[in-house]
């Protein structure tokens, strides 16, 4: 297929690819990876283009599996599905048949592998990121072979693929765990950034679902808990659409473009915006409660910290804002992962609070994130992998335990770094 200017959801990552391909069939996904192979070039695959990196970027092979979408096969518990499902596609399929994934990420277009891929996560003490719910891959590798790959079928592959950016294959069929379908209710607070401080491990401990945002310049949180109810749906309500829409996308918009115009209104602004906090409850199917919409387009930094550094770590954040005052106006999301024992996943090994820093669109992300990051790696954070940050692979070997065994998988079924670009090489050469 021709080539054309691809771009990322940010629009900060882009690239014009020589070829964009969209297999409708397996055969067809393994002939491209194939061919590619043999020309000594490179291929990338992408699902929504909503990493804020440079992972999908390449001059030569862009593939989607846009046409690989849908349920294959869903029984009690499980189901199987094509890599390139949408995440709200998928949980609509899910729901019909009563099954539910048991916890998602702040939105719901991405595709399911893409999710996977970076280690996507929601909130939630005893949640991991969402890797954590797969069971089992279909993995296209450089070769063009096919390789199933589970717990129990070559699982040290499993292991590895589970969060690995496209390094090691294109995923084409995911396995997923899934549980029963649920009703949640949603209920929204305000709180001193004391009181958070004070009551975040608390609040963690006695709700399924926890999750907080820092309003900088202020003193002001907004606190969102989540619990499985039996109670009847609220329903669309206008109030909340007028929360969810209006006042968390269009009159944030309208202060985002104040900002940029005049990145000194930044504080003003976080703090106008502080003041409109409300207080509601929502309840409705789980999927629908979890998934925001999102319409103000921003860039992001998170890192994910040791879970008992994780109020100490947003307190230094706040205490810099203040003293540095940097231009941003955008709260800071703070959550809650379980550990796991995925090679590389940022969570290996620890429970962890994940803490998010955005820039509107158009604005300069440098001097924050910069400021930003210093103080998540004095806590031993380690990075979204779909989120920016500034590390390499010296820095990488050292936090992850298992980064020579994630290697040793890499180069053994991609030796010649088909599936490589630019960033990637900086992070895995
Ligand atoms: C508005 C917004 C909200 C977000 N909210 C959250 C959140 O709540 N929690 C969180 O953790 N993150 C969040 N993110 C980050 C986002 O979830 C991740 O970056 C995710 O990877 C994006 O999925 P995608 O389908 O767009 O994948 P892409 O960004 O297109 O790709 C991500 C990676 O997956 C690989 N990949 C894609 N498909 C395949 C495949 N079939 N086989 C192998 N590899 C594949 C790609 O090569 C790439 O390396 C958010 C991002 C945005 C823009």
């Amino acid at each position: 297929m021709s080539s054309r200017t691809w771009s990322n959801w940010s629009g900060l990552a882009q690239c014009t690819p020589a070829h964009f391909e969209t297999p409708a069939d397996l055969d067809a996904l393994a002939g491209i990876v194939r061919k590619t192979a043999e020309s000594g070039g490179h291929l990338r695959v992408v699902g929504s283009g909503h990493s804020f990196t440079d992972l999908v970027n390449t001059s030569d092979t862009i593939v989607s599996l846009d046409n690989l979408s849908g349920l294959l096969e869903a029984d009690a518990a499980t189901a199987t599905v094509w890599a390139g499902t949408k995440l709200k596609r998928l949980n609509e399929l899910l729901d019909e048949r009563g099954l539910a994934m048991e916890n998602l990420g702040d939105i719901n277009v991405q595709s399911i592998a893409g999710a996977i891929g970076t280690g996507t996560h929601g909130t939630g003490r005893d949640f991991g990121c969402i890797p954590t719910q797969a069971t089992g891959f279909s993995l296209v590798t450089a070769s063009g072979d096919i390789i199933e790959c589970s717990e129990t079928e070559n699982a040290e592959i499993f292991k590895a693929a589970q969060v690995s950016m496209g390094t090691l294959g294109v995923m084409a069929r995911i396995s997923l765990r899934l549980m029963p379908s649920y009703r949640l209710k949603y209920v929204r607070q305000r709180a001193t950034f004391a009181e958070f401080a004070d009551n975040a491990m608390r609040w963690r401990d006695e709700n399924r679902q926890f999750e907080a945002y820092f309003f900088p310049y202020t003193e002001t949180v907004q606190l969102k808990f989540l619990n499985i109810t039996e109670e009847p749906p609220t329903g669309r309500k206008a109030a909340k659409w007028f929360n969810d829409v209006i006042m968390e996308n269009v009159s944030f918009e309208l202060l985002s473009r104040l900002c940029r115009a005049k990145p000194s209104r930044c504080a003003g602004v976080s703090k106008f915006a502080a003041g409109f906090i409300g207080e509601s409850t929502e309840i409705d199917a789980g999927h629908k409660v979890l998934s925001t919409v999102r319409f103000v387009r921003f860039n992001e930094m998170e890192y994910e910290i040791p879970v008992a550094e994780g109020v100490e770590c947003l307190r230094e954040l706040k205490d810099w804002i203040e003293k540095d005052r940097p231009e941003v106006h955008f709260p800071i999301e703070f959550r809650f992962v379980k550990g796991d024992d995925i090679l590389i996943s940022p969570f290996h090994g620890r429970d962890s609070a994940a803490i998010s820093v955005h820039m509107y669109k158009g604005m300069p992300h440098g001097p924050y994130f910069d400021g930003c990051e210093k103080i998540f790696r004095t806590h031993d954070g380690r990075p979204h992998w779909g989120k920016l940050h500034s590390l390499t692979r010296a820095d990488f070997e050292k936090m992850y335990p298992k980064w020579e065994a994630f290697q040793s998988i890499r180069k053994r079924l991609d030796p010649n770094g088909v599936f490589l670009n630019p960033y990637l090489e900086r992070i895995f050469l």
